[in-house]
């Protein structure tokens, strides 16, 4: 275990004074410096690193390093950075207008798209976040059952929702304030909160409060307290639990969605939710949300039903563009293999260095998506994950960061490959991490 002392020691900070200085100057005017809390490195410590540009799996920052790249800004990235499909979408699309306040045929490109690929889709209706997809989401949930109560599990992340701002995940547990100032006591008090793979505590939420559970909501892979997996039967016993007491299930594939696979977890599960909440890659790297779900459910939204949703730019035509140029480039032959060879080279390639170097661990990988957790206990919930070696994390995530490896800078993120990840570039980045882990060693 590091002492602080040795948790803020950088060494290559002196490598960064750029990103040091448009820290300062970002902290005058914007709360803590970043739009979005993890981008703080409250997690790790030291200095958000500014970045200038990025091509492939590579970043570039305010002083010219270079990194390796494994956040893909924070998923939606699958293509790699820069792709010059996307780029050269949202530079067609832009030409002919950014924005119309009215329909476009891209809307409808994409909402097939999406309804080809994720099997439990008839319909979808775009937003332009995943925070406002899980917010429509629970919205139409209740406006269908006429239910209020909602479940869902601690650690998990849906956004900057207020009603899901319970026990969550991502940077508002990287922060230890995983329960929001500012949310009223009104707006939580119809959500119940379960431990992940708890379905005995799922069973006793359902057995005490049935009647009134509108939906469940749950991230299928759970990949914002680091990556959990569900353990064999507990999604299916979410999917009978919710039909038996007339609830819908929610599955926040925001994070999953296209990147597990083309259908997401349910596919890869083989469960079917009722509502399915997408972001990220949907968007190619632009602002997207999207709900999507059976016509039945669906059609409730206005102007059709009566649960309100609108957005001013909501199917925005660049937005649209870069996620059907996305979309579409994952639609070709062997994507997802290769992706799951990439997955697996990093995750098996990082495990055996652990191994090697006695460092106790515990990794999970689906697809081109990974985590690893800093102990000897297997980690199905959210006390599992808190257990892991924070403070071995920081050490090893700046080692890394020294050596040109950007990796989440939180221990409760997923870790995310690209295609732009070829072989070459994960070799280099086990080697840098074996380079890192003897500097911890040494130090
Ligand atoms: C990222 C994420 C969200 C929130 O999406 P934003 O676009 O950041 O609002 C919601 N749910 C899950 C599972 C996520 O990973």
């Amino acid at each position: 275990m590091l002492t602080g002392k040795e948790r803020t020691r950088h060494p290559g900070s002196a490598a960064r004074p750029g990103s040091i200085a448009a820290f300062e100057r970002a902290k005058r005017v914007i709360p803590g410096g970043v739009n979005s809390t993890v981008r703080a490195f409250k997690g790790v410590g030291g200095t958000p690193v500014f970045i200038r540009s990025a091509a492939g799996c590579r970043l570039t920052d305010v002083d010219g390093n270079s990194y390796i790249d494994y956040v893909m800004s924070w998923g939606p990235l699958i293509l790699g950075h820069a792709h010059p499909a996307v780029v050269e979408a949202v530079r067609s699309t832009a030409e002919r207008g950014t924005s119309f306040g009215a329909p476009t045929d891209l809307e409808s490109e994409l909402a097939e798209m999406i309804v080809a690929m994720v099997p439990s889709a008839e319909k979808v209706r775009f937003c332009s976040s995943g925070t406002e997809a899980t917010m429509c989401a629970l919205r139409l949930a209740r406006g269908v059952t006429g239910r209020e109560k909602i479940v869902k599990f601690a650690g998990c992340y849906h956004g900057g929702t207020d009603a899901l701002l319970v026990s969550a995940g991502s940077s508002a547990l990287t922060i230890g304030k995983p329960d929001s100032a500012g949310v009223t006591r009104g707006t939580v008090a119809d959500t119940i909160v379960v431990a992940y793979n708890d379905l005995d505590g799922v069973r006793a939420a359902f057995d005490a409060h049935g009647s009134a559970i509108a939906a469940l909501i749950v991230e299928p892979y759970a990949g914002n307290m680091g990556f959990v997996l569900p353990q064999p039967g507990f999604l299916a016993g979410l999917r009978e639990l919710t039909r038996a007491h007339g609830a819908l299930l929610i599955f926040d594939e925001v994070m999953t969605g296209f990147r597990v696979g083309p259908g997401g977890a349910q596919e890869r599960e083989r469960i079917l939710p009722d509502v399915t909440t997408l972001g990220k890659i949907v968007g190619g790297g632009l602002p997207v949300g999207a709900v999507a779900g059976p016509a039945a459910i669906m059609d409730h939204f206005t102007p059709d039903g009566d649960v309100f949703q609108a957005g001013t730019l909501s199917g925005n035509p660049i937005a649209m563009a870069a996620g059907i140029a996305t979309l579409r480039a994952l639609g070709e032959p062997g994507v997802y293999a290769r992706l799951d060879a990439a997955g697996a080279r990093l995750a098996e390639g990082l495990d055996d260095l652990f191994v090697r170097h006695g460092v106790p661990h515990q990794s999970n990988q689906r697809g081109a998506m990974l985590g690893f957790f800093f102990t000897s206990r297997p980690v199905v919930d959210l006390s599992g994950a808190k257990a892991s070696d924070a403070a071995f994390y920081a050490a090893f995530f700046h080692a890394l960061l020294d050596r040109g490896v950007y990796f989440a800078p939180s221990q409760f993120e997923a870790t995310f490959v690209s295609l732009a990840h070829d072989d070459a570039a994960i070799d280099a980045t086990i080697d840098a991490a074996e380079a890192a882990l003897g500097a911890i060693e040494r130090a």
